[in-house]
């Protein structure tokens, strides 16, 4: 059987797992890639003809429509919900042959919007074509090395069609339950991730105040109840973990920028589901305030720990 895959959206992310994914696939196979920017088109392209593995055949498309055509898989990884509502609103018109697909979105958005998309494309198909969330985790690194996680919010019925895809480009599927709770896991995840991050930054800080050696306070903190992500993996204060972001002057990793968008959707969300969150705004200050702090932006989010204290 031949299969042919739109894949829309190559940034940091999506250009790494069309990658793997037509890499993974097979020469009768095709992929036909989209992206507002051009050179991130034909950079891939380039790259994809290259390699000698072999691979789907590689296809560039002029529009979201022209990218979902013939496929029968549609991938989109963008940036923020008003794009992937935009992008599907692009593709689901008269022009699209009627034929049933599958719609993946990777992209980390906030589970209303994604209902209302899933709707509109049922809706836009009479029932024919899907519409699945499926964020990921693994970041950057993760995608290169075909290693994410994905959280996958369909029916059961979709599930056995969409996990082989998305294992082209990541090691594990977890499906949360029907569409949309892909993406409330995940925020539900890293808006955990944004508490323990500041909580972390902050009893490292006040431990080194009270005169501990960052490392001892680190390990302490390791085998005890306060081990977190954050303290044990991704420690916020520079050289306690050699390969954390904060041992490199907070280069690479998750973007302060990503958390607070992140945190900002978790908000919106649990203002929907009248869900109380103490801590969210007190987060999201610290977020935004990073994010435009000269000596704290575009690094990673665990800078909080030089944010918060003033430390140069
Ligand atoms: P990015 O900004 O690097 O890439 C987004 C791409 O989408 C860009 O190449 C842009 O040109 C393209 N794009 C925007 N609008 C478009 C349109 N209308 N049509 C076609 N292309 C369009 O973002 P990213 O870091 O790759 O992240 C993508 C998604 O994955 C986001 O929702 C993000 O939150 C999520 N995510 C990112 C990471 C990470 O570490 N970067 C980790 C997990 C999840």
């Amino acid at each position: 059987r031949l299969d042919t895959y739109g894949f829309i959206g190559l940034g940091q992310m999506g250009y790494q797992m069309a990658k793997n994914l037509q890499l993974k696939l097979s020469p009768s196979d095709t992929v036909c890639l989209f992206d507002l920017n051009k050179e991130a088109m034909s950079s891939l392209a380039g790259e994809m003809k290259q390699s000698q593995a072999g691979g789907a055949a590689v296809q560039l498309a002029d529009s979201a429509l022209n990218a979902s055509k013939d496929a029968d898989t549609v991938i989109t990884v963008l940036p923020e919900p008003s794009h992937v509502k935009g992008v599907l609103e692009l593709i689901l018109t008269p022009d699209l042959p009627n034929r049933p697909r599958l719609f993946i979105d990777c992209s980390t958005i906030d589970p209303s919007t994604s209902r209302q998309v899933a709707k509109s494309v049922t809706d836009a198909t009479s029932g024919s074509s899907h519409f699945v969330d499926a964020p990921m985790s693994g970041g950057v690194v993760g995608a290169t090395a075909g290693t994410l996680t994905f959280m996958l919010g369909c029916a059961d019925s979709l599930v056995p069609r969409t996990e082989p895809i998305l294992l082209r480009m990541g090691k594990r599927v977890l499906h949360c339950g029907r569409q949309g709770t892909g993406l409330s896991a995940k925020l539900a995840n890293n808006y955990l991730l944004a508490i323990n991050n500041i909580a972390t930054a902050e009893a490292m800080n006040l431990g080194i105040r009270w005169g501990l050696e960052p490392k001892t306070l680190a390990g302490i903190f390791n085998v005890s109840t306060g081990k977190c992500w954050p303290s044990e993996i991704n420690n916020p204060v520079p050289g306690v973990i050699e390969t954390a972001p904060a041992s490199r002057d907070y280069a690479g990793g998750f973007g302060v920028s990503l958390m607070r968008k992140d945190l900002g959707l978790a908000i919106q969300a649990a203002e929907e589901a009248d869900a109380k969150l103490e801590l969210a705004s007190k987060a999201r200050e610290v977020y935004e305030g990073a994010e435009k702090d000269d000596k704290c932006k575009g690094r990673d989010f665990s800078v909080v720990y030089r944010y918060m204290d003033g430390k140069e």
